[in-house]
């Protein structure tokens, strides 16, 4: 019989198995009050198309000790996390998350810290502004949820094994999916007969499927109601009638399923200032088609910046070998270039 116990490795696949469609997100006017709380504003909301890849790019660049840096991602694609006025709402992330240890924890802390926004900030707001409010959120909320995404793609690159073991632990951020657990799980291999590179597999793929199964939750398969049917003339089904919508953390967790589902591979940009991870070169799609294999920059704009750093280090290279008394044609010769373009190079 086939069993996990005499393999090394084994395939994932991904429900319904095939890519679903990224929904746009609603962006709203945010603002950074108090230093640490991100509030968006209800009014001048606009539906955007996220860029592709962007819990892979901008998301894993974002440098979350910074509340400036936040707002400007927030700005941008919007908010991760955030309820109303009250309360925090995690339900994005768990199933009942109250029941997780570390996020009733930071739960408790939040709410205090809300408490204290709500009295010092909020009630002393004229009365017309408050009531722009649309939702509230700490950095912390904001950051939780980042993190957590950060770890999610660790977890499959650790199964893909494009990361070792080590690295994982070192560089693990989320303080609600505790390491410790995924650990002691693998550190049980040897009771369930299998190698330890395959127990950390199987870890991997458990907690990826335990925190993706609540995000992904937002989009179940159904029937979508055309937009011609305005669903404001049929109140009494506004429920059932109004299109889905899914919060930012539910779509950058899309996007990551839908690159398990094809089983992307990710790549370094070669640009030696970027070297960022990403599937798809950035600004080289014509009519939907992408370039996956032989490409080597995350974007057009490192393609290029890397030519021309190229291109002055040649440059600077025949200068050199200029002034150390070689002639062109030598120098041409050594760096496989022109002859009339090294003479440009050396200036005649
Ligand atoms: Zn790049």
């Amino acid at each position: 019989m086939e069993t996990i116990y005499n393999k090394s490795r084994f395939p994932i696949t991904t429900w319904p198995g095939v890519p679903v469609r990224i929904p746009k997100v609603w962006l709203r006017p945010v603002t950074l009050e108090a230093g640490e709380f991100l509030v968006s504003w209800r009014g001048e909301a606009k539906e955007v198309q996220l860029p592709d890849e962007l819990y892979l790019r901008e998301l894993s660049d974002l440098d979350l000790q910074s509340p400036k840096e936040i707002l400007h991602f927030a700005e941008k694609y919007g908010c991760l996390g955030g309820g109303g006025q009250v309360g925090p709402d995690w339900e994005d992330i768990l199933g009942k998350p109250l029941g997780n240890e570390q996020l009733a924890k930071i739960n408790e802390d939040v709410q205090q810290l809300r408490l204290h926004f709500k009295k010092s900030h909020l009630e002393k707001m004229p009365r017309k502004k408050q009531s722009l409010i649309g939702s509230v959120a700490h950095v912390k909320e904001f950051t939780l949820r980042a993190t957590l995404l950060r770890d999610l793609v660790r977890l499959w690159r650790l199964y893909k094994e494009d990361i070792s073991f080590d690295s994982l632990r070192d560089n693990w951020e989320n303080p609600v999916m505790p390491f410790s657990g995924i650990e002691a799980g693998v550190e049980d291999y040897a009771k369930n007969d299998i190698s330890k590179a395959l127990a950390q597999g199987i870890h991997a793929v458990l907690a990826l499927a335990i925190y993706l199964e609540q995000p992904l939750s937002a989009f179940h398969v159904r029937l979508e109601i055309p937009a011609i049917i305005e669903t404001e003339h049929f109140n009494q089904y506004e429920d059932i009638l109004k299109r889905p919508v899914a919060n930012l953390y539910q779509v950058l967790c899309l996007q990551l399923l839908n690159h398990i589902n094809e089983q992307a591979v990710y790549k370094q940009c070669t640009n030696e200032t970027c070297k960022r991870l990403f599937v798809r070169q950035r600004g080289l799609a014509q009519h939907g088609q992408y370039k996956t294999t032989g490409v080597l920059y995350c974007s057009n704009f490192c393609a290029k910046a890397q030519a021309q750093r190229t291109l002055r280090r040649r440059q600077a290279k025949a200068r050199r070998l200029h002034r150390e008394g070689m002639n062109p044609r030598a120098i041409a010769k050594q760096l496989g270039a022109e002859l009339e373009t090294v003479k440009g190079w050396i200036g005649g």
